[in-house]
């Protein structure tokens, strides 16, 4: 829902990392079911409902502004997610 993944540093600053749990897309206080349908993984903050009200999706320009300023490591970083989540790879 917020876009963290499994093992990264837990966005609320502790020193914890994010670990993914299950949840339920239509809450059951809604009528969801326990059907694999129903289900996802979800982020623990999430599940609690920490980030219900959800952090807004950053805007293209936004991003890429973040990007730009960002050191060369984590530019590196961002690449290699995208590679991994798209399947590319880099021709050298
Ligand atoms: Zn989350």
């Amino acid at each position: 829902m917020c876009g963290v993944a499994a093992g990264d540093p837990d966005p609320f600053g502790t020193e914890r990392t994010v670990r993914l749990t299950m949840g339920h897309i239509i809450d059951k206080s809604k009528g969801g079911d326990d059907s694999p349908q129903n289900l996802r993984a979800v982020c623990t903050n999430c599940n609690e409902g920490l980030q219900n009200t959800g952090l807004p999706k950053p805007d293209q320009i936004h991003l890429l502004a973040q990007v730009r300023r960002a050191t060369i490591d984590d530019q590196r970083a961002v690449l290699n997610w995208l590679l991994q989540k798209f399947k590319l790879k880099v021709v050298e």
